[in-house]
C-alpha cells in the first residue's frame, strides 16, 4: 500500500514540463519593417510560419517575447498596442492556425545609461521567467530565439537553450559566454531542424501535455 500523496508530491506531479520556445518580435518573428508600432498588414519573416506551425506539431509552447519602451515613453498607448497585438495574433491563426501560448511584454525603459531599469527587458530573463511560471514551461528543455544578442542573454539568463537568427540585426556583438548562442542559422527554415534535433526528450512530454490540454 502507498503512502498518500503529500502536498509536496501534488505539486511537483502538477508541474509539467513542457518545453517553449520563445521567440522574439521585431525583426525575428516579424519583418524589420514591419513593427506592431505600425498599422497592419504585418509581415512575418520569411519561413517562420512554417517553422512555427512544425515546432506547435510537436507539441512546443510558441510564446512571444518582446521589449516594447514605447509604451512607457508614450509612443504607443496600451490599448493601440493591445490592438495590434491582438491584429498579431489573428493574423497567425487566420495565416498558419498558429495560436501562441502567451505573448510577453516589457513596457519599460532602459536608464539614461542604458543599464536595465526593471527585470523583465531583455537581456533581462524576467519575461521568459514569467511566462514559465504562467503555462509551467520547463525552461531548460525550451528555446530562445532571436536576432541579437541580448535575446541570447536572456534566453541563457533564464536556463534556456538559444539560438541566434542571424539577419543582421545585431551591430555591436558585445560578446560574453551570456552572449553567446548554443546554435545560430540566418534562415527560419534552419530552425525546425536544429530545434527538433535537441532531443526526443524536448517533444515527448509535450505531447501529452497537449493533449492533456486537448
Ligand atoms: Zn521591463
Amino acid at each position: 500500500m502507498t503512502a498518500p500523496l503529500s502536498p509536496s508530491d501534488i505539486a511537483r506531479s502538477t508541474v509539467a514540463s513542457r518545453a517553449a520556445v520563445f521567440i522574439d518580435k521585431d525583426g525575428t518573428l516579424l519583418d524589420e519593417g514591419s513593427r506592431t508600432t505600425q498599422p497592419a498588414p504585418l509581415r512575418f519573416q520569411p519561413g517562420a510560419l512554417e517553422c512555427l506551425t512544425a515546432l506547435a506539431a510537436k507539441g512546443l509552447a510558441l510564446i512571444v517575447v518582446t521589449n516594447q519602451s514605447g509604451l512607457s515613453m508614450g509612443h504607443v498607448t496600451r490599448r493601440e498596442f493591445s490592438q495590434r497585438q491582438a491584429a498579431l495574433e489573428r493574423q497567425l491563426v487566420e495565416a498558419a492556425g498558429i495560436a501562441l501560448t502567451d505573448f510577453v511584454v516589457c513596457p519599460h525603459t532602459p536608464a539614461p545609461d542604458g543599464q536595465p531599469a526593471c527585470l523583465c527587458r531583455t537581456p533581462a530573463p524576467g519575461l521568459l521567467i514569467r511566462a514559465a511560471r504562467a503555462h509551467r514551461i520547463d525552461l531548460a528543455a525550451s528555446w530562445m530565439v532571436g536576432d541579437t544578442l541580448d535575446d541570447i542573454e536572456a534566453g541563457r539568463r533564464a536556463g534556456c537553450r538559444t539560438l541566434l537568427l542571424n539577419t543582421g540585426r545585431e551591430t555591436q556583438w558585445r560578446r560574453s559566454p551570456l552572449r553567446t548562442p548554443h546554435a545560430r542559422c540566418t534562415h527560419w527554415d534552419a530552425v525546425t531542424p536544429l530545434i527538433l534535433a535537441s532531443g526526443n526528450d524536448l517533444c515527448a512530454p509535450d505531447e501529452s501535455n497537449a493533449a492533456a490540454a486537448g
